[in-house]
């Protein structure tokens, strides 16, 4: 099943065009990696694809058109967490993920059964529960992180946008994110996330997107979306890859500039 499906897309800040037009598809059970270089447009297109920026062409959730959604309907089906993390209220971690339930739940409305169920699952999922009761502007960097991404967990939409999501996480808590981010895929929902770490989007995505100057280089598994060839060209850097029983290892190994320079 297909849940969302974008056709010449573009996106634009200001005047400018820095995304598109591009073309492309999310299925439910799948995790779709979004890499690129800084500047590249990632951002951007995961804020149209959320509903949260302006956009050409079009994007269907579910069938729908995404511009025509009213903001509930929208947040119901589809959860962004963005790149900048900034809690700004003194609430309480738990609190703050409950702000994931606001979809859900009819104005003045008390907290339902339902939404403690999923606060409490996204908080587990995280591993925040010693931290459920701290207030979330006293908290480190990937603390802070790891309560943006239970936030949108807890808004139990079926396409999750995550923005870097795994910047400033230890590599404990980055894997268990891509874990976190499979499971969603594996009952049904679906997972696009930008990703710095190439390793994590070789070894736990199902297709990777590269994207450059705003266009798409490359949609396809992260083989050959990540191969040598490409990272040479998009990212300028040479890369050792390899694979195991569990898939594929990928480490950015040095420049391409730098090797050419090497006698
Ligand atoms: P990425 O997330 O891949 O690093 P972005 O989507 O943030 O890239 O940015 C895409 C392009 O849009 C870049 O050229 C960036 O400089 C530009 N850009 C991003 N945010 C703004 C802004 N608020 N105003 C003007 N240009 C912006
Ligand atoms: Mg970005």
């Amino acid at each position: 099943m297909t849940l969302l499906t974008a056709r010449a897309l573009t996106v634009a800040i200001g005047t400018r065009q820095v995304v598109g037009p591009l073309d492309l598809d999310v299925r439910a059970g799948e995790v779709v990696g979004l890499v690129g270089p800084n500047g590249a447009g990632k951002s951007t297109l995961m804020r149209a694809l959320a509903g949260l920026a302006p956009h050409g062409g079009e994007i269907r959730l579910d069938g729908a058109p995404l511009a025509r959604l009213a903001p509930g309907a929208r947040a119901r089906r589809v959860a962004h967490v963005a790149q900048a993390r900034e809690i700004a209220w003194g609430l309480t971690v738990e609190e703050v993920v409950d702000l994931g339930r606001l979809p859900h739940r009819p104005r003045f409305a008390p907290r339902s059964a339902a939404d403690a169920r999923a606060v409490a699952e996204a908080i587990a999922a995280m591993d925040l529960a010693p931290l459920a009761h701290r207030r979330a502007t006293e908290l480190s960097g990937g603390e802070t992180a790891r309560v943006v991404v239970a936030r949108a967990l807890a808004q139990e939409a079926a396409l999750l946008v995550a923005d870097e999501p795994t910047a400033g996480l230890d590599p404990a808590h980055q894997i268990a994110l891509m874990r976190v981010f499979r499971r969603m895929a594996s009952q049904g929902g679906a997972v696009v996330v930008s990703l710095h770490e190439l390793g994590l989007a070789a070894r736990f995505c199902d297709r990777v997107i590269l994207l450059d100057a705003g266009g798409i280089v490359a949609d396809a598994s992260p083989d050959d979306a990540l191969s040598p060839e490409r990272l040479a060209a998009v990212y300028g850097v040479t890369a050792h890859v390899s694979r195991d029983p569990d898939g594929l290892v990928l480490m950015p190994t040095g420049l391409v500039d730098e090797r050419e320079v090497r006698p």
